[in-house]
């Protein structure tokens, strides 16, 4: 068992305004999904992307906009967001505090069908 405070995780910035911590991973012997808290500053946003795996996430402070396939939705602390496989995705940081969410994606990729 891992109990751990997130601050405690290293924050990782590749991209401008935006931090990610992996707070839970293989390292510590996680073998189906993987755990990370991602801090947004604002008016930042993530680039537009997409990938061949889920991500399931949790809104935990701030307010902000995901944007996917069929266009914007307002997300705000308390919001739970669920975006499948392949789905064209950002999140835009639209509040004046911090917007951090939990992320939650399989370690590993889907074996190809
Ligand atoms: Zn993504």
């Amino acid at each position: 068992m891992k109990v751990a405070r997130y601050s405690e995780s290293k924050a990782i910035n590749e991209i401008e305004g935006v931090s990610r911590r992996d707070v839970v991973t293989s390292n510590d012997g996680a073998s189906n999904f993987t755990m990370h808290v991602v801090e947004i500053t604002t008016h930042a946003s993530t680039p537009t992307h997409h990938h061949p795996w889920e991500h399931e996430i949790f809104i935990t402070a701030g307010k902000g906009m995901v944007v996917g396939e069929k266009g914007g939705t307002q997300i705000a602390e308390g919001n739970v967001i669920f975006i499948p496989d392949n789905e064209t995705h950002c999140f835009v940081n639209t509040g004046e505090d911090t917007l951090r969410y939990i992320d939650i994606k399989p370690l590993k990729e889907k074996p190809k069908s």
